[in-house]
């Protein structure tokens, strides 16, 4: 199975590529937390990393491109969930011709839609666990009471300046991509309101029948 969630910042990509993997026993593939990984870990591309993801803005392709092919050859090209990845159309098209050049294209394509409200709303009461990257909400997920504080974080670019700009450049940047996957007929478009059971509900009902799995 080779699935690629789509959708705007904090559409629930990261939530439903944990609920993929677990269900089906997918590899997640998140270049969001390969970057992050990357720079608290000391890469030495740590730095340059950290410069553009600081404001919200977007890591450029090559590099990129560089961080996910590694992660799918080393998942020997299948049983993936790519979350965040591809996001421009240069990286769709770069996805595209190396996948189809081992023969083993995309399946899919999950297209959570959330609207703009929602994202701010959902982005500005987020917070990460320092280490595992686990994410929670304020409000409706708050961290466990056993959980250290001091490991509860709130990403750089989950501050108001940078959730702006990230929604302008999705608008902008990231937005052709559901064209390039609609046209190839591989986009489903699924609503990311409501509770995660019901989001995870509307994904398994809408998944493509001629995919084939197993549940984990
Ligand atoms: P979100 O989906 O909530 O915006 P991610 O964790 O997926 O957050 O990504 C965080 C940041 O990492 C992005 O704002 C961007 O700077 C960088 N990044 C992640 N994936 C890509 C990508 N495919 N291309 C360019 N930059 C990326």
């Amino acid at each position: 199975m080779r699935l690629a969630l789509f959708g705007p910042p904090g559409a629930g990509k990261g939530t439903q590529s944990t609920f993929l993997r677990d269900t089906f026993g997918l590899r997640a593939i998140s270049t969001g937390n390969i970057i992050r990984k990357a720079i608290r870990e000391g890469h030495e591309l740590g730095p340059t990393l950290d410069a553009h993801i600081k404001d919200g803005g977007l890591v450029p392709d090559e590099i990129v491109q560089d961080l996910a092919k590694s992660s799918i050859v080393r998942h020997n090209f299948d049983q993936f969930v790519l979350d965040g990845f591809p996001r421009t159309l240069s990286q769709a098209k770069w996805l595209n011709d190396f996948l189809e050049a081992y023969k083993v294209p995309l399946q899919m394509v999950i297209f959570l839609a959330v609207p703009d409200e929602v994202v701010i709303e959902r982005l500005s009461q987020r917070r990460i666990h320092k280490l595992t990257c686990e994410p929670y909400h304020l409000l409706y997920h708050p961290p466990p009471a056993d959980v250290d504080p001091s490991l509860i974080i709130q990403r750089k670019d989950d501050r108001p300046e940078a959730i702006r700009f990230r929604l302008e450049t999705y608008k902008k940047v990231t937005e052709p991509v559901e064209r390039f996957y609609e046209d190839k007929g591989l986009l489903t478009k699924i609503s990311g309101l409501g509770s995660n059971t019901e989001i995870q509900k509307r994904i398994l009902e809408n998944l493509n029948p001629s995919l084939e799995y197993q549940i984990a």
